[in-house]
C-alpha cells in the first residue's frame, strides 16, 4: 500500500498532507477512528528502518516531531503516539496517531488499530483534519 501511495496510484482521504524531498505524510488508507492519524513514509522504497539512508534518518526525527506538534496545535491533540510495526506492509512507515481528551481508552496506544466499524470517522471529518494539519505544517515550512 505504501508503495502505491508514494507512486501516486492510490490517494487516501484528504490526500497527501505533506511532501518533502525524501518523505510523504498522508492519512490512513483504511477507515480511521482518529482525526489526523497520519503515516510518514520515505518516497524511496525502503523495506524497514535499517534500509533508510543517512539523509532519511536525519530527516525523519525532526519531521515526526513537527507533525506531532501540529497535531497538538491544529487539532487539539493531548498526546501523540509514534508507532512503527512493519509486520504487514513492507515499505517502511511510521504511524503518528493523535490522542484527544475525548478519545475512549480502548483507542489509546495500539488500541487504535483495534477500532470497531462504529468508531470510524467519515471521509469528510478525515479530510477536514488533513487540511488543518496541512495548513499548520505549511506555516512552519
Ligand atoms: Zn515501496
Amino acid at each position: 500500500m505504501e508503495c502505491e501511495v508514494v507512486s501516486g496510484a492510490r490517494s487516501p482521504p484528504g490526500g497527501i498532507v505533506l511532501e518533502s524531498e525524501l518523505f510523504l505524510l498522508h492519512g490512513l488508507l483504511a477507515p480511521s477512528p482518529l482525526a489526523g492519524w497520519v503515516v510518514l513514509a520515505p518516497r524511496r522504497h525502503a523495506r524497514w528502518w535499517w534500509e533508510l539512508d543517512e539523509r532519511e534518518l536525519r530527516e525523519i526525527g525532526p519531521l515526526a516531531a513537527r507533525v506531532l506538534r501540529a497535531q497538538r496545535s491544529a487539532l487539539g491533540a493531548v498526546h501523540g503516539y509514534a508507532l512503527a510495526l512493519g509486520d504487514v506492509l513492507h515499505h517502511m512507515h511510521l504511524h503518528l496517531v493523535p490522542r484527544f481528551a475525548s478519545t475512549p481508552e480502548r483507542l489509546h496506544g495500539r488500541g487504535a488499530f483495534g477500532a470497531s466499524p462504529a468508531d470510524m470517522l467519515s471521509e469528510s471529518e478525515l479530510a477536514r483534519a488533513a487540511s488543518l494539519l496541512r495548513a499548520a505544517l505549511s506555516e512552519r515550512a
